[in-house]
């Protein structure tokens, strides 16, 4: 069996009191805090080269770690093997006798897969076994494309995770865990990846979460801002004063959060100083007055201080924005929930926002479970991929962890995405 050091595992009883040890006076990186709830347990990493030493907190007392510190006092509490291959292990190990405690894997930190041995089959040590998660190549670089007369760059606004099951709506877990991976809370990761135009005016299409969003809502989607639009911005040679237009494509907090931010004194005010901002009419109408369902994605910091500032239009369906770039209506995610379309000297490029969110959101039926009118989500993409197809429109996937945009190919009845982006 080839296997490697992952981690060893530290259970310990005072948190603050181990991290003065292992963070302050080590000197050792510790990542923020995951949480296995099927173990009750909250796992701090530190990364050392290859393998790294996980701090095991307890969350309730009913948790094994919790017994462990109770009867021996924090200490060493375990070694895990990284093996590639967990279920061949597993049959391995039981061929040969081996006592386990799970015969089969189950979900660990970080979207691994984990199996505990005995530790009497191994000498008094509790051996665990990890396959980690395959990984998703998260993809950030800000990055120009050309379509016509226009440049396109695709920004990164850092990344987030929503549950898996409501990303999918109807489409079972085995159908789309291959192609994103869950972690052990069942979120799978997002990019969120504004969209700058230039022609004769500079345009950015949403804006990602922004920097407004609470410790507990960070936690909570898992937000990763480390790499962040002003980052992205500043690698693609531009600043916030260099938006004339910011474009919506729907009010929820994942794609405007980031039109306004907190000046000194806490006021609320538009991130982008000298831009007027564009959304749709209807959709406004339904984001001042929410319902809810839908309330709890419509946060007013984000865009009431817009209409306060005096720099907010309202426009309505097929609206031209500037020359070339329409609002064109899908409605399904919320009624009016736009895609905006891109056209200069023939070429055509199509920001899908949360139409498609990702690239696996590409077959018809793969409608989100948040859409409030999937049957026309559903109609709306049937026509859409016809045309698509056809005339082979560059694609932007606002959510895609590792694709920005891409075409979509059709052969033999099934639909691929070809990356450009
Ligand atoms: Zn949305
Ligand atoms: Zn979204």
């Amino acid at each position: 069996m080839k296997a490697w050091i992952d981690h060893v595992g530290i259970a310990v009883q005072d948190l603050a009191q181990a991290l003065a040890f292992y963070a302050d006076v080590l000197g050792l990186h510790v990542e923020p805090p995951e949480e296995v709830a099927s173990q009750r347990v909250r796992a701090h990493f530190m990364h050392l080269g290859p393998s790294s030493l996980e701090l095991l907190e307890a969350t309730a007392p009913d948790s094994a770690i919790a017994k462990f510190a109770e009867k021996r006092g924090p200490g060493l509490h375990h070694v895990a093997l990284r093996v590639e291959d967990i279920d061949a292990a597993l049959a391995y190990l039981s061929a040969r006798g081996v006592r386990l405690i799970d015969t089969v894997a189950r979900p660990g930190a970080e979207g691994a897969r984990v199996a505990f041995i005995h530790p009497s089959a191994a000498h008094g040590v509790l051996v665990e076994l990890k396959e980690p998660a395959p990984k998703v190549g998260l993809f950030r670089t800000p990055t120009r494309h050309a379509l016509g007369g226009l440049e396109l760059i695709t920004l990164s606004d850092g990344f987030f995770r929503l549950d898996g099951g409501a990303m999918f709506g109807v489409v079972p877990r085995t159908l789309w865990e291959s192609r994103l991976p869950p972690d052990d809370r069942n979120r799978i990761p997002l990019g969120l990846r504004p969209l700058i135009v230039r022609g004769e005016q500079t345009m950015i299409i949403d804006a990602g979460c922004g920097d407004k969003m609470d410790a507990k809502s960070a936690e909570i989607y898992g937000l990763d801002r480390a790499y962040h639009l002003d980052h992205a911005l500043t690698e693609a040679g531009l600043g916030v004063e260099d938006i004339d237009i910011a474009l919506a494509s729907h009010l929820h907090f994942d794609h405007v959060g980031g039109f306004t931010t907190r000046a000194a004194g806490g006021r609320i005010v538009p991130r982008f100083p000298r831009a007027r901002y564009v959304a749709h009419r209807q959709e406004w109408e339904d984001a001042t007055h929410p319902h809810e369902r839908n309330r709890a994605s419509y946060l007013q910091e984000n865009f009431v201080p817009l209409l306060e500032a005096g720099v907010l239009t309202l426009v309505d369906d097929g609206a031209e924005i500037m020359p070339g770039v329409r609002y064109r209506r899908s409605g399904g995610h919320t009624a009016h929930h736009q895609v905006v379309t891109i056209e200069s000297g023939g070429a055509t490029a199509v920001f899908t926002a949360d139409m498609y969110p990702t690239a696996a959101h590409v077959p018809d039926p793969w409608v989100m479970g948040y859409d409030l009118y999937p049957m026309d989500t559903l109609g709306f993409k049937r026509a859409f991929a016809r045309e698509a197809v056809d005339r082979e429109y560059l694609i932007f996937f606002e959510h895609d962890p590792s694709i920005a945009a891409g075409v979509i190919r059709e052969s033999g009845g099934r639909r691929t995405v070809e990356r450009i982006i």
